[in-house]
Parts: C-alpha cells; sequence; structure tokens
C-alpha cells in the first residue's frame, strides 16, 4: 500500500487550492462512503457519477472523524473543520495519483485485457508465481477508470511485479488507462465470439483494447489462426513490441500446450513439462495458458510452476445471495477469503442486509501474506465497524485471535462441530453471510440454510437490470424522472431485491399493484415513493402507516381515502389520478372531469402528486393513431386539472415501449417496467438489453428406451427406434405449461436445444437427448441466454410478461453481480 503526506498528495494533484490545516500521511483511498472503514489515514475522493455525488455524503463522513477530502468544491459550512484538497475533476486527480504511484514504482506492471478470463489469469498468475516474487495484484475486478488507480494504489517499494486488470464499459477508455498503467508487459486474453456480421464491431474491439498495450515490451497471447491472433502479431511488428506466445498444439508457439488423455504438457524451451492441471473445460485451459506462459516468460522454474499447477484454486467471482429457510437471506461468498474480499462481502451484506439482523459466519483466512496477529487485528476492525448481530467464528487460527471483535461471538474449532451444535442456533429473518475459505466446505452451511427446493432455480443478474435501466434512463431528457414497475414480485423476479438494486442506482419511484406488495418493501427497507395501482378498501390503513400512494380512479375511493386520512389525522397525503384516455380500465373520463376539481377543491387531506394513464398498444404501429390519439387526450385532460388546481402535480403516460417509441409521451415521468427485465417490445431495441433472468432446471435421470415404448401421461409420445430421454426437474406447476408437450417446447444443454418428448407433468418433464453427452446433473436452461424469453412465449402462445409473472414461487430466486 502506498503511504504520501497529504501536501505531496496535493502537489502531485496540482491542486486548485488546498487548505490543510494537519498534514497526515495517507494509506487508504476511499471513493464510496458505503465502504466507510476507518478514518485514520483515509483520504476521500468525492467522485461525481450518473446518479451519485460524493460531495453529498462530506458531512457524513466527517461524523465518523474522516479529515481529507479531494472535492471539485469546497463546501462553505465544512471548511473550516478538515483538510481539503480542491481539483477540477477529482476523477481525473484520483487516476493522477494512481499514475504517480506507479511511476515511483520498480516494480514490473503486467496489464491484463480481454473480453473474458482477465481476472481468473490475474488470479493464477499470481498463485504460480507467488513465492518466487513479491507481488500485488488488482483486488476482485477493479479494473475500470476508477478500479485501476485504487489498485496501483497498492503497490509498495519493493514490489517486484503487480498485475493489473484492465477492462472498459465504452470506447475510448482504454487509451486512458494505457496513460495510468504505463505497462512493461500485456496479456491479451480473447475476444468474444462474434457473428459474422458484426465483423467491423469485433475489430473494432480489437483495436481499442489493443491501445492499452502501444508502450510495451512484451505481449502474451494464444497463437492460433484466429483473427485476434493475427491482429496481434500485426500490432506487435508495427509497434516493435516483441511477442511471446503460446497455443494449444501450435509447434511454432514459444509455448506449445498438448492435451491427451486428460493429461495437459507444456513445451517450451526445448523442455517438456507434464502438468497436473486440475480444470477440464474450454475456457479454463486458455485462462491457464495464459499465465503459464507468463509465469515462464517471468522467469519461474518449470518445475516449480509444475508443482503449483495442481494446487491452483477456482477463482469464484460471484457473491449469490438465496432465500434461505425460516426467512433468512443467504449470501454465500466462496472466493478467496482475503482481506479485500471480506471488506467487499460485508459491504455487500450491509446493502442487501437492510433491516435483517446481521451475521457473519467467518473462517480462518487464508491468502493475505500478513502475520495472523496484525491479519486479525484488521479483520477485527472490519467486524466491529460493521453492524453484526454476531459472528461464528471457525477454525484453530481464528479461535486464538477473536477476542478483540466486540459483537457476540461463538467460536468452533471446525465445521463439522458447529454443525453438530447446529440445533443451538436459530436463525430466523436474518441476512447471513458465509465467508469461508476453501478447505472449510461452507457448503455444508449452507446447504443447511438453503430452502429445501427441487433444483430448479431462477438466476437474476441484478447488473444486467442496472444495464437495462441505463439504456432508457440515457433516451430521457435530463429532468425526466423514471418510476420502476415492480408489480407481481418485480416481474417474477423479486421484488425487494430488484427494488434494492434500483433504489441504489437512482430510480425515482416505485409502482406495485397491491397495498401487501408495498408494504413488504417497507418492511424491508425501501424508502422510495411508492405507488399502489390497486389500491384495495381493507388496506387503508397501511396504505397510511408506510405511507404508500393511491391510485385513485373514481369518485368512491377518491371519498373514502379522503375520508380514511382524515380520520388518522394526516395532510396533504400524496395521491395519484388515473385518467381514462382509451384503454377502458380503471379512471376517471373526461365527462368526470369538472366534477373531480370540484371535490379536489373541498378535499384539503389529499395532495394530487401525480396524474397519469395507461397506453393500449404503444407497442403495435398497426395502432399509432390511436397511440397519438391517447396522448393528445392525455395532454388535453391532464391540462385542464392543472389549470384547476392551485399546484403542480407529475404527469405520466409511457410504459416500456412507449419510452423508446413515442418520446413525446414522455412528461416529466415515464414508468418503465417489461424492458428493464431485459425483455424489449422489438428486436431492435432488444439488441441493446441485458438477460436479467435465466429459469434453470436439472436432469434428474437419463433413460434408455426401446423402441414401442411410450413416454409420460396419455402414452402420446412413442419410440419408434431405440432412443434417450432425460428427465427434467421442472413442470407446469414451475411455469413450463403443458401446451409445451411433445416437442412445442424446446431446452438447452450443453450448448445445444433439446425438444420435449411425450406431456409436461406438474413438476418433471421429458426432452430427447438421443445420441447426445447429456448426463444426471447437467444444467438446463429454460430461458435466458440461449433461449429468450421472447421465444419461450411465443411457444406458449403468450407473451414474456406472463413467463416471467408465471414463474412459480417454488422457485428459488438467486441473485448475483458479475
Ligand atoms: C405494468 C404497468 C406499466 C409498465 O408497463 P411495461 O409495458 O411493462 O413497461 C406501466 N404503467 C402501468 C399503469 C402498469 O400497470
Amino acid at each position: 500500500m502506498a503511504e504520501l503526506a497529504l501536501d505531496q498528495i496535493a502537489k502531485l494533484l496540482a491542486a486548485k487550492q488546498v487548505q490543510v490545516r494537519a498534514n497526515q500521511k495517507i494509506s487508504r483511498l476511499l471513493i464510496d462512503s458505503r465502504q466507510f472503514v476507518s478514518a485514520d489515514a483515509c483520504l476521500f475522493f468525492a467522485l461525481r457519477g450518473q446518479n451519485h455525488d460524493g460531495h453529498h455524503h462530506l458531512f457524513e463522513l466527517m461524523e465518523k472523524g474522516v479529515v481529507n477530502f479531494v472535492v471539485e468544491e469546497v463546501p462553505r459550512d465544512l471548511q473550516a473543520k478538515a483538510n481539503f484538497i480542491q481539483v477540477e475533476n477529482t476523477r481525473a486527480a484520483l487516476q493522477q495519483l494512481g499514475r504517480a504511484v506507479r511511476k515511483n514504482s520498480k516494480a514490473k506492471v503486467l496489464a491484463i485485457t480481454g473480453s473474458n478470463g482477465k481476472t481468473v489469469v490475474k488470479e493464477w498468475l499470481s498463485q504460480l508465481v507467488q513465492y518466487d516474487l513479491k507481488q500485488v495484484r488488482s483486488p476482485k475486478s477493479f479494473n475500470s477508470q476508477v478500479g485501476v488507480p485504487l489498485s496501483l494504489w497498492r503497490m509498495d517499494e519493493d514490489h517486484e511485479l503487480a498485475i493489473i486488470e484492465a477492462g472498459i464499459s465504452k470506447p475510448g477508455e482504454m487509451g486512458k488507462l494505457a496513460e495510468i498503467i504505463q505497462p512493461d508487459w500485456g496479456i491479451f486474453t480473447n475476444i468474444g465470439s462474434a457473428h459474422s456480421e458484426n465483423f467491423a464491431l469485433l475489430e473494432q474491439k480489437i483495436d481499442e483494447k489493443l491501445l492499452l498495450f502501444k508502450e510495451v515490451q512484451l505481449l502474451i497471447y494464444e497463437k492460433n489462426n484466429s483473427f485476434l491472433a493475427q491482429k496481434i502479431e500485426a500490432f506487435a511488428a508495427e509497434n516493435g513490441i516483441e511477442l511471446f506466445s503460446w497455443g494449444l498444439g501450435q509447434a511454432h508457439a514459444d509455448v506449445n500446450l498438448t492435451m491427451e488423455e486428460g493429461e495437459v504438457r507444456a513445451r517450451w524451451n526445448n523442455q517438456t513439462i507434464k502438468l497436473d492441471f486440475p480444470f477440464a473445460d474450454e475456457g479454463a485451459v486458455q485462462n491457464f495458458g495464459h499465465s503459464l506462459s507468463a509465469a515462464l516468460a517471468l522467469g519461474v522454474a518449470a518445475e516449480k510452476i509444475a508443482k503449483r499447477a495442481p494446487k491452483l484454486q477456482p477463482v469464484e467471482m460471484r457473491l449469490e445471495m438465496k432465500r434461505g429457510i425460516q426467512g433468512n437471506l443467504i449470501i454465500n461468498d466462496a472466493y478467496n477469503s482475503d482481506l479485500e474480499s471480506i471488506r467487499i462481502a460485508l459491504h455487500f451484506l450491509e446493502h442487501h442486509g437492510k433491516n435483517r439482523d446481521k451475521v457473519l459466519i467467518l473462517s480462518d483466512v487464508y491468502q493475505s501474506g500478513l502475520p495472523p496477529k496484525e491479519l486479525y487485528q484488521k479483520i477485527s476492525k472490519l467486524i466491529n465497524s460493521s453492524n453484526l448481530l454476531k459472528v461464528i467464528a471457525i477454525g484453530e487460527r481464528i479461535g486464538k485471535y477473536n477476542q478483540h471483535f466486540n459483537c457476540p461471538t461463538q467460536y468452533y474449532p471446525n465445521t463439522e462441530a458447529f454443525l453438530r451444535d447446529w440445533p443451538r442456533h436459530h436463525f430466523s429473518h436474518s441476512a447471513i453471510l458465509l465467508k469461508g475459505a476453501r478447505k472449510f466446505h461452507f457448503e455444508k452451511i449452507s446447504q443447511r440454510l438453503e430452502q429445501k427446493n427441487h433444483e430448479t432455480v431462477l438466476h437474476v443478474n441484478l447488473h444486467a437490470l442496472i444495464h437495462n435501466l441505463n439504456y432508457y434512463r440515457a433516451q430521457l431528457r435530463p429532468h425526466t424522472k423514471i418510476m420502476a414497475m415492480v408489480k407481481a414480485f418485480g416481474y417474477g423476479s423479486g421484488a425487494f431485491e430488484v427494488a434494492n438494486a434500483l433504489q441504489f442506482h437512482g430510480v425515482n419511484y416505485l409502482g406495485v399493484a397491491y397495498a401487501d406488495e408495498g408494504v413488504e418493501l417497507r418492511k424491508a427497507g425501501i424508502s422510495l415513493p411508492i405507488l399502489v395501482l390497486n389500491p384495495e378498501l381493507s388496506a387503508m390503513p397501511d396504505m397510511v402507516k408506510y405511507t404508500l400512494e393511491p391510485e385513485i380512479y373514481s369518485f368512491k375511493r377518491l371519498r373514502e381515502f379522503a375520508e380514511h386520512v382524515t380520520g388518522c389525522g394526516e395532510k396533504d397525503f400524496p395521491i395519484h389520478l388515473k385518467l381514462e384516455t382509451g384503454m377502458n380500465r380503471l379512471g376517471f373520463t373526461e365527462e368526470e372531469l369538472p366534477q373531480l376539481i370540484a371535490e379536489l377543491q373541498s378535499i384539503q387531506v389529499l395532495k394530487v402528486e401525480s396524474v397519469f394513464s395507461h397506453l393500449a398498444a404503444s407497442d403495435e404501429a398497426l395502432h399509432d393513431d390511436f397511440t397519438r390519439k391517447q396522448i393528445a387526450q392525455f395532454e388535453q385532460m391532464s391540462g385542464q386539472l392543472e389549470a384547476a388546481l392551485p399546484y403542480t402535480f407529475w404527469r405520466h403516460l409511457a410504459n416500456s415501449a412507449a419510452i423508446s417509441r413515442f418520446p413525446e409521451a414522455h412528461f416529466n415521468l415515464v414508468r418503465l417496467g417489461i424492458s428493464l427485465y431485459g425483455a424489449a417490445s422489438n428486436e431492435e431495441e432488444q439488441k441493446h438489453l441485458r438477460v436479467v433472468s435465466e429459469l434453470k432446471a436439472t436432469v434428474s435421470q437419463v433413460k434408455d428406451l426401446k423402441p414401442g415404448e411410450t413416454v409420460s401421461y396419455g402414452r402420446s409420445f412413442t419410440a419408434h427406434e431405440a432412443m434417450q430421454i432425460a428427465i427434467i426437474s421442472l413442470g407446469y406447476a414451475d411455469g413450463f405449461r403443458r401446451s409445451l408437450s411433445n416437442g412445442r417446447g424446446e431446452v438447452f444443454i450443453r450448448g445445444k436445444r433439446y425438444p420435449t418428448v411425450g406431456r409436461v407433468c406438474m413438476d418433471m418433464c421429458m426432452v430427447n437427448v438421443t445420441g447426445s453427452e447429456v448426463q444426471e446433473g447437467d444444467a438446463v436452461e429454460i430461458f435466458g441466454e440461449n433461449i429468450s424469453v421472447n421465444e419461450l412465449a411465443q411457444n406458449m402462445d403468450t407473451i414474456p410478461y406472463e413467463v416471467f409473472t408465471g414463474i412459480s414461487q417454488r422457485v428459488k430466486r438467486v441473485y448475483f453481480m458479475e
């Protein structure tokens, strides 16, 4: 970790203005107030992003004792109380600092980029060279415009190697990263698979990534006949870069890997080494090829590598979140248990655990490189600032050092001892973080905690959800607000988890169908305003108690609600008026407006927060004239209300399809629904969205059939020749309709599609896998990346809305961020 005095940092950043009252040594950089651990030697960079502004958190951090800040503006009321370094742009300043630290270091800097595998290559290379070179690497996948400078900050004077990941999210960023990192060596992992029609795009992606390596001395890559390899070779020739290549069965590569009968051999420098490499899939071999080559190029002896290869640890990138027994939320982090990952996981627990009691189950920690005493002191600090109900500490080491945890701690020497003591623990409605080194087999604990379901799971990618949100956000005028519809259990994806992610990413409003859904969200800690589309009479007390805002669509509802609110002694309670413009569902008609205005003027306890209507066919070009009529009608009716009421309110009309198709329907708020969850109303738009949810089942059994045998109820399918079928753990009770029987539906297993045979049962279905390698236990995709929800909907004669919301509640939802 770098350590610099505050005035030195100010100089490096060419600050506009510096107010350093008491000079201090800085060793810790903070860019996110929620990741605050300790004020000691801490410098906060107030970054401005699309939806956040670090400047809003200065006061809160000062309260916690932070005294050093890099800001774009010094707040007047705080300026006398802390050290401020004022710069033009805090993000650029952070990058500048990263670059300065890198320049001062004598370490060889090796940068990794590519579409996939960056993190795994980094971790494995580090595992292969760790006893030969003193090295530092990016934590987890800190590879962005702010992640990279934070990674560089970790470099010390005596490091010999720094392994830095670089990733970009839009064109133009790589040049900037190259300037910051100034790599000596590079690894180009791979480029995502391309379809021939976007070949130009592929070339553009490669060129952009290569910018990182313009000044390197050595570039490591996979040599084969691919387009990427040719591009790299041309690039190296042009820029005078030395190449180091490896390949599978490539005799001309520097390192030639061969795989025969499960044995991996590497031929290098006229020497052949046998490698006992513990992973078999193609991606792992590629990642291994890169890390192996880099280790050899760095001069690590082949014999040493051969000894270390069998011990390579899988890199699990996903923090998984699941619903467990007794209403618990289980966060499972199987990533290696170094300090940084503990910090990230605790932060995740804080964010997703919201109102729940928080429990940490932690094993001995390896891979920190610190002496135990110092390591556990640091862990104590993290734990003590995390607001935990209790800690369960498992392992010999942690048992010696846990006396500094300031929350109740129970200790067990090993996982078995804890499981024997299981009946004494009552976990209920808690958020439980499992953080265990691999050898402690915490999966045994998570199995106990998880709901006993059949193995059918809906995977929900919250990053993809936010990607989709931002895609629509970019189409709005700057001040237009977004209401995210999370009705029907977040379109089947899980209301709280989705709402929580949306709240964090700056959505302005949430919409639910019934009051109960809103109450659930409030209880779980969601504070955004919530519109309830169907406020039932019986739910009124809850509406007021939990500040849920009703849609009012009739005089009867208006009067009832006004009376109830008066009885509660509330004032200016927000309501939302629904207007009828052509959908002919709920809403006030034009003829009713004069009376509505009169009644509103006499009701003091309610305040119209918004006026809205709903489009009947915004996704169908055939009805565009009708949609335009609806827009005009809404404009006109809401205008009448605006003229009559003494205050302004929000006006909204557009659902997902209308956001892109009818900009004139945005008014000042839009209601985003289905597209957020990854299903667009047309193909063009679909290209810009990411898949959010994937429904996965498993192969419960594979069975051989003889000619003449039949499958499933009613014997509607007969095998005419010998064949194999796979029995899949999902049926119509999960949402896989019976109408998908006998070939109407398909599933995706091991890279191929297989049609259903026989009738779909309640909890199972069968598919024809004749001649394939499908095996018991294989994962089965029902919809997701390979079979789109649109396609499944078409096969079921319905629309994606019904597919999403028809996934039974017994299907476990698992959330992850990549
Ligand atoms: C569900 C709903 C939406 C969202 O519609 P999408 O087509 O899913 O974007 C918008 N407004 C109202 C009133 C709704 O009920």
